[in-house]
């Protein structure tokens, strides 16, 4: 991934941050389970925002790291996608303008994703506040990308239209191209 994203960026938010988003749903798991085994009331409302919080972390993650590789092993040429994403946007410039703001303009913590609407035939770019908030539910997540400072402070400190800028160079797009074949064929 370097330069766009040096190897202690990326294994801190990989074993640090993602890790903690996995052992924080796993402790609340174990909670639940001795709450029902004991009999004990628990603040449901509380722990499921949390659960929902840390699980979303998790899963985010977890297509966000597939949907990333070494500069230059992929593009978007000759892809099924791209044809879609030009007849929705007009241009895949102008596609990757609107992600790019999306992603800029996420308050706080957040993320960008590319959505496919199967019911519609609809891509949407989704920006997603925390882990889990202003998400549509059932949409396909295609790509994505984190700006949680946590993703680029090491590289990049508080500037994260440079980390999105540099984003763009290390898509897996033969991932993300085939997130959307695989929803063309069910
Ligand atoms: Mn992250």
């Amino acid at each position: 991934m370097q330069p766009y994203i040096s190897e202690e960026q990326l294994k801190i938010h990989h074993q640090k941050h993602h890790q903690a988003y996995v052992n924080s749903a796993n402790t609340i798991f174990e909670k639940l389970q001795k709450a029902r085994k004991d009999n004990i009331d628990l603040d449901i409302k509380s722990t499921l925002k949390e659960l929902s919080f840390q699980i979303g972390g998790h899963l985010l993650h977890s297509l966000f790291w597939n949907n990333l590789a070494s500069a230059g092993t992929t593009n978007e040429s000759n892809k099924l996608l791209i044809d879609y994403i030009e007849n929705e946007f007009g241009s895949f410039e102008r596609f990757k303008k609107e992600f790019t703001q999306a992603a800029l303009s996420v308050e706080g913590s957040g993320w960008a994703a590319l959505t496919f609407d199967k019911q519609t035939n609809k891509l949407i770019i989704m920006q997603i506040e925390k882990h889990n908030i202003n998400i549509y539910p059932t949409f396909q997540i295609l790509m994505i990308l984190d700006v949680f400072e946590h993703a680029y402070y090491i590289d990049y400190k508080n500037e994260r239209a440079k980390f999105i800028e540099a984003f763009w160079n290390i898509v897996n797009w033969d991932e993300v191209n085939k997130r959307f074949e695989e929803l063309q064929e069910l």
